[in-house]
């Protein structure tokens, strides 16, 4: 399955994400056009970004489960702070990519 097309070779490929660390804080995602080996950097992370993500994926099982119970006003807090930390998320991401 091709879910993605080379820009330098034109071939389809399938993208494998990997990672390394560029320093003890800092991870960069890239993949790999397999037919002409040309690097695509995706993005980068710090533990901040980790720990961020961490946390909105938390509040959005709350969030959920709060839906499920039909808690409105937990369910509204916990909206709340997903926006809150999705702001936290972008500003981050903005920081280091
Ligand atoms: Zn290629």
């Amino acid at each position: 399955m091709n879910n993605t097309y080379c820009d330098k070779c034109e071939k389809g490929f399938k993208i494998e994400l990997q990672s390394r660390f560029l320093d003890k804080d800092l991870e960069e995602f890239y993949f790999i056009c397999p037919h002409c080996l040309h690097e695509y950097i995706s993005f980068k992370e710090n533990k901040e970004v980790k720990k961020i993500k961490k946390k909105i994926n938390k509040e959005i099982s709350k969030y959920n489960l709060a839906c499920n119970n039909k808690d409105i006003v937990n369910a509204n807090v916990r909206y709340n702070n997903v926006r809150k930390f999705r702001k936290q998320l972008q500003n981050e991401m903005n920081k280091i990519n």
